[in-house]
């Protein structure tokens, strides 16, 4: 096993041994070791909080995680420290920083998923996300809020040196996930995208990027820290934020018709949106502003889903997508354009032994993303 530095042979990890109970950190854990050809060990040096982290530790995702106690966080960032004894083809060095994107450690190769190379946006054939063996780090198996952690070379993005270890980590679900169902949306410069739950974690990534991408971007929300966030962001000329409380999507979509001087309301309102919230209303508001012909891309799932009108799909025409994080091209894409375009999630970091401090911040409903910053000065 090739090193860079010393290695320690115990570390701390923050363990949820339970669901709805309280993470517990632990010390004296084994340092893994890569003895996979494809895997490398990293010192994780940031390691963020996303909402299916919430989702998981509540019991609500079917099938995971795969064992307790697990190691949460599924986008993280750290540095290459060990590779294996017999490392496979990869330009993963140690010293490298790297993000991680959860998806996909270890998939099969040999699936049609994995042999599947259909659109620009794919990896390499027998490398896939959508593989039904993969692993996904901080999901089934050990993540992020560990001092170290093996990953797989094929799932991590180099992280440009404009961007700190803290900016990458939250990209690497929220801003993956964003910026590819942006993608989904297929729109071109100067039509009309809608991001409804602008104000949340993917949210004001997303109405950050869409600008960036030439878009003329709506943001939607529904509570004042969600409005105030999506308000003060950086990179967001031109975006319309629209409280939802006050403003009905019928007053936008007439208000868009004027401005294209439409005539009739099949030629009114957004070209596409994208759903976060895992609210039926949000959903329907979505549609609602929608053109004839315009694209829905559902991002969230709520465990009891969402009702979709078949007035809208039959005499709109309306297309309902689902967008699932991203390939890693997508994500190394992401990252470059993030750190092309200076877009900056808004977050707030703590050490590790304050996760359950961040868990509960974030149940407050204060926006943004929050990170365990392993290096964390108070
Ligand atoms: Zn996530
Ligand atoms: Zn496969």
């Amino acid at each position: 096993m090739a090193t860079s530095t010393e290695l320690p042979s115990t570390m701390k990890a923050q363990h949820l041994d339970a669901y709805n109970t309280p993470y517990v950190l632990r010390d004296g854990l084994p340092v893994p070791k890569p003895t996979h050809p494809w895997d490398v060990l990293i010192r994780v040096d940031a390691a963020s909080y996303c909402h299916t982290d919430y989702v998981l530790a509540a019991g609500e995702m079917p099938g995971n995680p795969e064992k307790f106690p697990l190691v949460g966080s599924h986008e993280y960032a750290g540095t290459v420290v060990a590779l294996p004894p017999s490392p496979a083809q990869t330009a993963i060095k140690l010293g490298m920083r790297v993000g991680v994107g959860s998806r996909a450690y270890h998939p099969c190769g040999t699936c049609a998923e994995c042999l599947k190379n259909s659109s620009p946006d794919s990896d390499p054939r027998g490398y896939s996300v959508f593989c039904p063996a993969i692993k996904s780090n901080g999901i089934g198996i050990d993540g992020g809020w560990q001092e170290y952690a093996l990953v797989d070379a094929r799932q991590v993005a180099p992280i440009p040196d404009s961007l700190s270890v803290v900016e990458a980590a939250p990209l690497m679900c929220a801003g993956v996930t964003i910026y590819n169902a942006i993608k989904k949306a297929g729109l071109r410069r100067g039509q009309r995208l809608g991001i409804i739950g602008a104000g949340g974690g993917l949210g004001h990534l997303g109405l950050q990027y869409a600008t960036k991408m030439g878009l003329r971007v709506y943001g939607v929300d529904n509570t004042d820290r969600a409005l105030e966030l999506a308000r003060g962001l950086p990179n967001i000329e031109g975006v319309r934020i629209i409280d939802a409380r006050r403003e009905p999507a019928a007053d936008i979509v007439a208000q868009v018709g004027a401005e294209d001087g439409a005539v009739h309301r099949g030629e009114k309102g957004l070209d596409a949106v994208i759903i976060l919230p895992e609210s039926q209303a949000a959903f329907q508001y979505g549609v609602d502003l929608l053109k004839n012909h315009g694209k829905c891309v559902v991002v969230s799932f709520p465990q009891r889903g969402f009702h979709v009108s078949a007035h809208d799909l039959v005499f709109r025409d309306i297309a309902v997508v689902g967008s699932l994080v991203g390939s890693n091209k997508v994500l190394r894409e992401m990252v470059d354009f993030t750190a092309k375009h200076g877009i900056k999630a808004v977050i707030k970091t703590y050490p590790l032994e304050q996760l359950n401090q961040l868990v509960e911040d974030y149940k407050s409903g204060q926006g943004g993303k929050f990170v365990i910053d392993f290096h964390y000065k108070a």
